[in-house]
């Protein structure tokens, strides 16, 4: 349809060219105009007429004259009246010639375009000026002047409606109309070979337009061949108002996701492949971007030229927009989680380790130390109780700032030493517990007394301390984790009542005198910080302690029960 109606407006469009190019010949005078063949007929009637006349009046047959001019004016649609004109004034006429004579207004050098045509016949004797619709010409009698024949026409047509309707108004709509005809079918031929949309046959027209998906065939240069209705839909427009525009007409954008910026068709047809699974965006003025994937594949002939491409596009916009925000809630869900697990590193460590000191706490500490002594494969596992001598001393005299400070060095001396061979825990105030899964007791010992000489022989923040450790291990066949621990600490208490600054095995605690429970420590100058002898009240505290000690020694008790009643 949409074909048929452009070979028409064609075929119109060349028949109006052709009938412009006649009014342009007549313009330019290459062609007679209206006028111009009226002024010639009017001149040969008008020659005709005098002709006859004259040789009737010349042959004495005057009284023919009338006849003659009725036929005349009968047989000449353009004439109006004759009429001859004698010398002496008499006037034999044919029609109404009184009437349609009119009588030359005034004398004028100029006469009329068919005036001056009939003088060119017979000799002007007067030069009046006549109506544009009149001749007249001198009849001459033997050589002599015998009158005027008169001759009036009907009105030339002059006025501009003529020029439209008036003779070439016909001939130039017949050539154009003839010459539409004849270009009409030509062109609708000729819009099978040239009408893009002619490339795809019906039967493969209407199954493209059954597709969900926008579908167009562009030619080698981008132009639009043929374009489902998905695709109209796509652009906004009609399917057949796209055929001849150029797709890149309009703003295709391609997702950054893809390392070129060439878009798929261009590629298509540059690369001759197919080029598929592209995201391109569409923006049209006044509407949000929509995202599709976009296929394309070159459309190559028999003889291995490329035609075009046949390019796909799946609106994912809905899909893209939902992935996009899917994205940013993983993101941001990732965001979470790591901080989540960031927290529970701080939240395990806060319930793992001790703030201060960075060793672990005492809940920690006897939950590895039941897993240790649980595991079948940890025969050997030792433990090393150390406690701080004096070290109220520490707090008393440099403040307890300071003695948080010793208690961090000291803690962090202690897991040097240690490393990976065992686990060293606060397990409150100034006492540590060091646990070694793979140690006998004679090891163990060693390892505590060079603890020992390390904290003695070295200043700790600045300070010069001591520490006294007590050593125990499952060779000296404890009955759990926990008597293990305690067979520790009463070692540590040995040491502590055998003058501190020492380490003391808990099978070898009895060998160890009780009466020289003499605390070199505190009257050497070991403790720095503080001497014995600067604190009396504290010297009559510890040998009230150790009276007491002695006389409990043999009694059951717990370590604790004990070390309270010391410092009691
Ligand atoms: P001994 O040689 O018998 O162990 O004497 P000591 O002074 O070390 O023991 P005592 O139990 O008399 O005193 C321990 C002191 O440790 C008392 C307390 O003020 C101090 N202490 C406990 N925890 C902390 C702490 O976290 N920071 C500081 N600065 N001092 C602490
Ligand atoms: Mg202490
Ligand atoms: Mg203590």
């Amino acid at each position: 349809m949409h074909q048929l109606k452009t070979a028409i407006r064609l075929a119109i469009c060349v028949g109006l060219i052709a009938s412009a190019a006649i009014w342009v010949a007549l313009s330019l005078g290459l062609l007679q105009s209206p006028a111009g063949y009226q002024a010639q007929h009017r001149v040969t009637v008008a020659r005709y007429v005098s002709v006859v006349a004259s040789s009737l009046i010349n042959s004495k047959r005057d009284n023919q004259l009338q006849l003659a001019m009725e036929q005349f004016v009968a047989s000449e649609p353009t004439l109006v009246s004759i009429g001859v004109r004698t010398a002496r004034g008499t006037l034999l006429s044919a029609g109404p010639h009184e009437a349609n004579w009119k009588v030359p207004v005034s004398y004028s050098s100029e006469t009329s375009r068919s005036n001056r045509t009939a003088t060119g016949i017979e000799q002007e004797r007067t030069k009046q000026a006549l109506e544009p619709n009149q001749v007249s010409a001198e009849l001459l009698a033997n050589g002599r002047y015998y009158g005027s024949i008169e001759l009036a026409f009907k009105p030339e047509i002059t006025n501009i409606w003529s020029m439209f309707f008036g003779f070439p108004v016909p001939l130039a709509t017949f050539i154009g109309a003839f010459v539409s005809l004849v270009a009409w079918p030509i062109f609708e031929r000729s819009f099978k070979y040239l009408d893009p949309s002619q490339v795809v046959p019906d039967r493969v027209r209407s199954a493209l337009d059954t597709m969900a998906e926008g579908v167009v065939l562009l030619d080698m240069n981008n132009e639009i061949g043929h374009a489902n209705e998905a695709f109209g839909q796509i652009l906004d427009r009609e399917p057949h108002s796209l055929l001849g525009t150029a797709i890149d007409d309009y703003v295709w954008t391609q997702s950054s996701d893809f390392g070129t910026r060439e878009l798929p068709w261009s590629q298509a047809l540059k690369e001759r492949r197919p080029v598929c699974g592209v995201v391109v965006n569409l923006t049209l003025t006044d509407q949000p971007t929509r995202k599709f994937i976009v296929n394309a594949t070159p459309i190559v002939s028999n003889q291995n030229e490329c035609r075009g491409v046949l390019v796909s596009f799946e609106d994912v916009t809905a899909m893209e927009n939902k992935k996009h925000e899917l994205s940013q809630m993983i993101s941001t869900l990732r965001q979470s989680r790591d901080e989540v697990e960031r927290q529970n590193v701080k939240l395990n460590f806060l319930a793992s380790y001790d703030q201060l000191t960075e060793c672990l706490n005492r809940r920690e500490f006897f939950k590895r130390l039941e897993k240790a002594w649980s595991d079948e494969s940890t025969a050997r596992l030792a433990i090393i109780m150390v406690d701080i001598d004096h070290f109220k001393n520490v707090n008393d005299t440099h403040g307890h700032g300071k003695g948080d400070e010793v208690l961090r060095d000291f803690g962090r001396l202690l897991r040097d030493f240690v490393g990976h061979d065992g686990t060293v825990a606060r397990m409150g105030g100034e006492e540590f517990v060091i646990m070694l899964p793979h140690a006998t007791t004679g090891p163990a010992s060693r390892l505590a007394e060079k603890v020992r000489q390390a904290v003695c022989s070295n200043e700790i923040s600045g300070l010069k301390i001591t520490a006294s450790m007590g050593v125990s291990s499952r060779e000296l066949r404890p009955m759990d984790a926990q008597h293990l621990l305690d067979q520790a600490d009463q070692a540590l208490y040995t040491a502590k009542n055998n003058g501190r600054n020492r380490v003391v095995r808990y099978d070898e605690r009895d060998a160890m005198d009780v009466s020289q429970a003499v605390e070199p420590a505190a009257t050497t100058d070991e403790v720095p910080f503080e001497s014995v002898d600067d604190q009396p009240e504290a010297v009559i505290r510890e040998v009230e302690a150790l009276l007491n000690l002695s006389t409990s020694l043999s009694a059951p008790t717990t370590r604790k029960a004990k070390i309270r009643s010391v410092r009691r």
